[in-house]
């Protein structure tokens, strides 16, 4: 069997996942600990214990004398905060956490610039300054970070995919003054690293899971971000569509998109800039209005050689934010053919016409050419629809990789390790 040489690992809202990879990127051991009460979701002594059980369960599988760098990804936004020891004080908000204290935000809008993704009702760095206020003295930290040193880093050390939401400016590489505006002394803030950049070694923490002494951590990333990398997307005009709940799309760029009107930023990974929007349509449409005991019989007889012309825009309720930004923005479903496999296609044909739009938006906005699509989630099992969609969009579909955030991470951990 191939040697394991890099090794990422997941924190996430269901569990801990662990996957180490050989130097071809083959994913060859992988593990999870799924939490086992929703509390545990937001503790981090079971964020640590499940991580510990994957990496035992990994080193059974193979050894991990060889692997050379780990890396940690973690839930977006999600922030604690610790003492000088580094010990967790009890307070922990995650990513969908909305900022307990309206003063906080209040106090964002009026300081931080429109274009931040630190503003807005998801703003990590409300999160994180509330925290800081509840425990003065702490410092405060995002999910991964605290991870990593758990593994033996011996200091906090965040990375860019993190740290964006908390404030962080990718340009200057470095906590803006505003934070300071904001009500946070950035002292009390993580040093940032690019993601995937080596930190530090595991040390002597290493020995329980069979790692050794110097084995790297490297600054870690988001699960967004991480998901889009264990697919195999890894070049400029890449890209992946999610057909879950809602309609998500990641594009690697060459050059930095943000347009936070259409709730647009660019996270740097690996060599490109990771673009994105999310539109609010999905497949939580079709759960709703066709349910998903009748697709497989709707699928049968959908006939995409005949488009309905219904020109639909598939939503629940109205509200849009990507590729059209309009908080009034109706949804259009009619009119409803009596025929459900119509009805069905049309839907389809809608939700792929918001994909198009959404990557064409992407592109006019300075992203690169639509070269590659690879999809995950609930949609990308139907075969049919992903015809359609590959006639829309006229770029190769590709199969992912994997559909697993740890084998992404193991992946930037590799390419770091390829360039040193
Ligand atoms: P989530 O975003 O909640 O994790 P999933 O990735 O599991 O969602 O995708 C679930 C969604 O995919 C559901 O809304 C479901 O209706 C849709 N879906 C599942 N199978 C198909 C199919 N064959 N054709 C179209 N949509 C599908």
């Amino acid at each position: 069997m191939a040697e394991a040489i890099a090794v990422g690992i997941d924190v996430g809202t269901s569990g801990a996942r662990a996957a180490a990879v050989s130097a071809d990127g083959t994913p060859i051991a992988f593990a999870t600990a799924p939490f086992e009460t929703a509390d545990e979701t937001r503790s981090p002594a079971a964020w640590w214990l499940r991580v510990q059980k994957c990496l035992t369960d990994l080193s059974r599988q193979t050894s991990l004398s060889s692997v050379r760098g780990l890396a940690v990804d973690g839930t977006s936004g999600t922030v604690l905060s610790i003492d000088e020891a580094g010990k967790p004080l009890g307070g922990v908000l995650m990513y969908n956490d909305p900022c307990p204290d309206n003063s906080v935000i209040e106090r964002i809008a009026a300081v931080v610039p429109t274009d931040s993704p630190a503003r807005g009702a998801n703003s990590g760095l409300a999160r994180a300054i509330y925290l800081a206020n509840i425990s003065p003295g702490s410092r405060v930290l995002h999910q991964a970070d605290w991870i990593a040193m758990q593994l033996g880093l011996g200091e906090a050390v965040s990375d860019e995919n993190n740290a964006l939401k908390s404030g962080y400016d990718l340009v200057s590489e470095a906590w803006p003054d505003w934070i300071e505006a904001s009500g946070l002394d950035t002292a009390r803030l993580p040093r940032v690293a690019r993601a995937g950049a080596p930190v530090g070694t595991v040390g002597k923490a290493g020995a329980a899971f069979g790692l050794s002494e110097d084995c790297r951590i490297h600054a870690g990333t988001t699960d967004g971000c991480a998901s889009f990398l264990a697919t195999g997307a890894s070049q400029t005009g890449d890209a992946v569509t999610a057909l879950g709940s809602t309609l998500v799309l990641k594009l690697a760029s060459d050059t930095p998109i943000n347009a936070a009107e259409y709730g647009i930023y660019a996270h740097r990974v690996l060599n490109f800039w990771l673009v994105g929007g999310a539109s609010n349509t999905g497949g939580a449409v079709i759960r709703k209005l066709i349910g998903d005991e009748r697709l497989e019989e709707l699928t049968a007889r959908l006939d995409p050689g005949r488009p309905t012309g219904l020109d639909y825009y598939p939503l629940l309720k109205r509200g849009e934010r990507f590729p059209i930004n309009d908080p009034d923005h109706p949804p259009r479903l009619e009119p409803r053919p009596e025929d459900d496999a119509l009805f069905f296609q049309a839907i389809l044909e809608g939700i792929t016409n918001i994909e198009k739009r959404g990557y064409d938006r992407l592109t006019a906005l300075g992203g690169p050419k639509l070269r590659s699509v690879r999809t995950v989630g609930g949609g990308s099992r139907n075969p049919v629809w992903t015809a359609m969609r590959q006639r829309a969009l006229g770029a190769d579909f590709l199969p992912s990789r994997s559909v697993e955030a740890a084998v992404g991470t193991a992946s930037m951990v590799l390419a770091s390790l390829e360039r040193t």
